[in-house]
């Protein structure tokens, strides 16, 4: 679904993306972890087509919806036009689906996007994505400032679309415990470069990434 390959992105004359390849294959879940500033939302931006590659290339197939970092919900809007919104360039009006995935949505659908908790307005970021019919999702920080029951959910929706529609899912995420736990292989991304990558279980046995990511032996 998504082919990486050598990729280098600058802002100037300062590197953002320093030889970065990475794969999604169909039906995938897949993890990138680093640390603030490592490049995470950089490759976000180039997959979808916001930022140019220096050098390097980008391949996607099929369709990808982006789940972005701060959900970016039109707060004055409903929870459903939010949704119909995410459906509009394939002329998607059907939010039912949506419901069906999530139907923690249903009693909030004509709720103002804006009042709701953060965890809710995910659970509509996700949706709206979803609207799309995507085969591979990026998310953006799923998890940031929401409560671990909040998140439990979250990723409750996206493992049960994965598991039924085969959805694929390239998770980006600080929090490197959840997304080894959710994905069955992860890459480690810091300052610019790939330093890490493999089967979740096998990195996060491994010292380097425990100690770093893990808070082993803290
Ligand atoms: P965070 O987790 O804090 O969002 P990140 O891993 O998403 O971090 P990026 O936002 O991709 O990291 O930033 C990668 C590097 O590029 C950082 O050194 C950052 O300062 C720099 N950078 C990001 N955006 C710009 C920009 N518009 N102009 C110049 N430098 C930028």
């Amino acid at each position: 679904m998504i082919e990486v390959s050598d990729l280098v992105v600058r802002y100037g004359a300062a590197v953002a993306l320093d030889g970065v390849s990475l794969t999604v294959a169909a039906g995938e879940l897949v993890a990138l972890i680093g640390p603030n500033g490592a490049g995470k939302s950089t490759l976000v931006k180039t997959l979808s087509r916001i930022l140019r590659p220096h050098s390097g290339t980008v391949t996607v197939h099929g369709r990808l919806a982006q789940v972005p970092e701060g959900r970016q919900l039109f707060g004055d809007l409903t929870v459903d036009d939010n949704l119909r919104l995410g459906g509009w360039r394939i002329r998607n009006r059907d939010t039912a689906p949506i419901y069906e995935v999530m139907p923690a949505l249903v009693p909030l659908r004509h709720r103002r996007a804006g009042l709701l908790s953060g965890g809710e307005q995910q659970m509509v970021a996700v949706g709206r994505a979803l609207m799309r019919r995507p085969d591979v999702l990026v998310v953006d920080e799923l998890s940031l400032g929401l409560a671990p029951l909040v998140i439990a959910d979250l990723v409750g929706y996206l493992r049960s679309l994965h598991a039924e529609r085969g959805l694929a899912v390239l998770l980006i995420e600080q929090n490197a415990r959840l997304a080894l736990d959710l994905c069955s292989r992860a890459y480690v991304l810091e300052a610019g470069r790939i330093v890490a990558q493999g089967p979740s279980a096998e990195l996060a046995e491994s010292a380097a990434v425990a100690t770093a990511y893990l808070g082993a032996g803290s």
